[in-house]
């Protein structure tokens, strides 16, 4: 085999190398360019020989790539480079390479230049920046020493250090929280030692410091990844101190409804004992002095018949309140019973009308509308519906004498409406009337109650498919409606 001439291996080399390789004289004057340069840079040989590198050089990298020419010719040191370069249809090529110069009896004959097109790697290198400066997170780059290598802008905002203030530095005395430190080293070596970590791969929340010393909340995500040999790790932060925020509020709301379920659940445990406890004695004293009547029985001075008539009205006004307060811990427990018959709507309403206005020989109760029909519904619950509105229509209407008791029937259905013109209800509280020991305050008037009277009558209502509402006016009065359906009604009997 014929050896080829170390000229033409030289030469061969020079030729197919990806390299792009130029010799200039030292003003820079194109002398000599391989296959590489010229095709990377498109254009022939004849074009470019005898023509200025810096022509073929970025306008904005001419002054430092002639300095660096300069320095390279008179200090005699091979210089390492980054430049662009610009091809003959106008586009950039980024190379990196080194520049040297050759002298001959101590006086430069020529720079010789050896580069590599990084144009690709440059772009691929912007757009990992790009990435990295508009990630909606903290990243934060650091190598097995836990030193930061990198800082993006939101891990500024974040934690409140700058990227010059913690690069080169150890991330631990810094975002980490003292108690967290020795833990976070002995992972460190621990991964180093056995390629495992916990934390790796997975998002865990972890309280970080900000550089006011301040301990919030945060989201953090870390990779590992192996570059020749050294670890570097990625981590991923965002902050969670407001979802946090908003966990703690739904926790401690929780605690208070549940707390308030048991005092609920207390509050009527004890009322549905107190009002058995007290049913018990009341009958008895009820009994006592219908006794003591019955003995008196026309024998008595004037006064000792009225003391026990005082006696008989206050006993009947506590039994009300007392089953006003089953009435309650029977709603509660879904057992309000019901007793279902046929009636004629009018003797209910006449019956109720006829008892108000023995509670209050003032006021004068008009009654309007046609009420002359049968009904199916329990009769005595309906009756406490209307005979609490009529009472509160007059507990309500101090300073004026009228109430009207308005029936209409209405397609399907019955419309009660008792009407004063008494207080009214502000706007605000209409709503709330219903509710179980709901009461409008009210400075100018002190009227005595317990605030249950219409939440039972809706309940009541309820039970027989209705609807109840009230319209009134602060000061000028109150209707209070009830509508029953007049169909044939399958109600529960009971347990309902
Ligand atoms: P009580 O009258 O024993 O307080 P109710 O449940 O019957 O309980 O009524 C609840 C509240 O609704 C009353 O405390 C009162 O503030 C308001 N209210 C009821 N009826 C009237 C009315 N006719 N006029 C003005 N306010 C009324």
């Amino acid at each position: 085999m014929k050896l080829i001439n170390i000229e033409q291996r030289f030469r061969d080399l020079f030729e197919n190398t990806s390299d792009l390789i130029h010799f200039l004289n030292t003003e820079g004057i194109i002398q000599l360019v391989n296959h590489a340069w010229l095709n990377t840079l498109g254009y022939t040989f004849d074009e470019v020989k005898g023509t200025s590198i810096y022509n073929y050089i970025h306008p904005d990298c001419r002054d430092k790539y002639h300095s660096y020419r300069e320095r390279i010719i008179a200090e005699r040191k091979t210089w390492e480079i980054e430049t662009t370069f610009i091809t003959k249809a106008g586009n950039k090529v980024n190379i990196e390479g080194h520049i040297s110069c050759h002298y001959e009896n101590g006086i430069p004959v020529y720079t010789r230049g050896i580069f590599r097109n990084i144009t690709e790697r440059k772009e691929a290198e912007a757009h990992l920046k790009a990435i990295f400066t508009s990630a909606p997170d903290a990243v934060i780059v650091i190598n097995q020493q836990s030193t930061i290598l990198k800082w993006n802008a939101k891990a500024e905002t974040l934690f409140g250090f700058s990227a010059k203030e913690v690069t080169g530095k150890n991330l631990t005395e810094y975002i980490i929280p003292e108690r967290y430190r020795e833990s976070h080293q002995l992972g460190m070596q621990y991964f180093l030692k056995t390629g495992e970590g916990p934390v790796l791969g997975r998002t865990i929340e972890i309280t970080a410091l900000n550089k006011a010393g301040k301990e919030f909340f945060i989201n953090l995500s870390i990779s590992a990844a192996k570059i020749t040999d050294n670890w570097y790790f990625i981590a991923f932060a965002s902050d969670i101190t407001q979802r946090k925020l908003t966990e703690e509020a739904l926790i401690k709301k929780e605690a208070e409804l549940f707390n308030s379920r048991i005092q609920d659940q207390k509050k009527e445990e004890f009322i549905s004992i107190a009002s058995h406890e007290l049913k018990t004695p009341l009958t008895s004293i009820k009994a006592y002095v219908e006794l003591i009547g019955h003995v008196l029985d026309g024998n008595a001075n004037p006064d000792t018949g009225w003391y026990i008539q005082k006696a008989s009205e206050g006993i009947h006004k506590l039994e009300n309140l007392i089953s006003e307060l089953l009435d309650i811990s029977r709603i509660q427990a879904g057992k309000l019973p019901m007793n279902l018959t046929t009636f004629n709507f009018n003797d209910l309403v006449d019956s109720c009308i006829e008892s108000a206005s023995h509670i209050s020989p003032l006021h004068k109760i008009h009654k309007k509308g046609n009420a002359d029909f049968d009904i199916n519904g329990d009769k005595e619950r309906l009756e406490q519906v209307l005979m609490n509105y009529l009472t509160n229509a007059i507990k309500y209407s101090p300073n004026n004498d009228r109430i009207i008791v308005n029936v209409v029937r209405e397609g399907d259905e019955i419309k009660v409406g008792v009407t004063d013109f008494g207080i009214g209800i502000p706007n605000d509280k209409k709503e709330k009337v219903f509710e179980r020991f709901y009461r409008v305050e009210n400075i100018h008037h002190s009227v005595q109650g317990l605030g249950i009277g219409l939440y039972i009558s809706s309940e009541i209502i309820k039970r027989h498919h209705g609807r109840v509402w009230v319209e009134s006016e602060e000061d000028k009065g109150s209707t209070f409606y009830f509508a029953l359906p007049l169909g044939a009604l399958n109600y529960e009997t009971s347990n309902s």
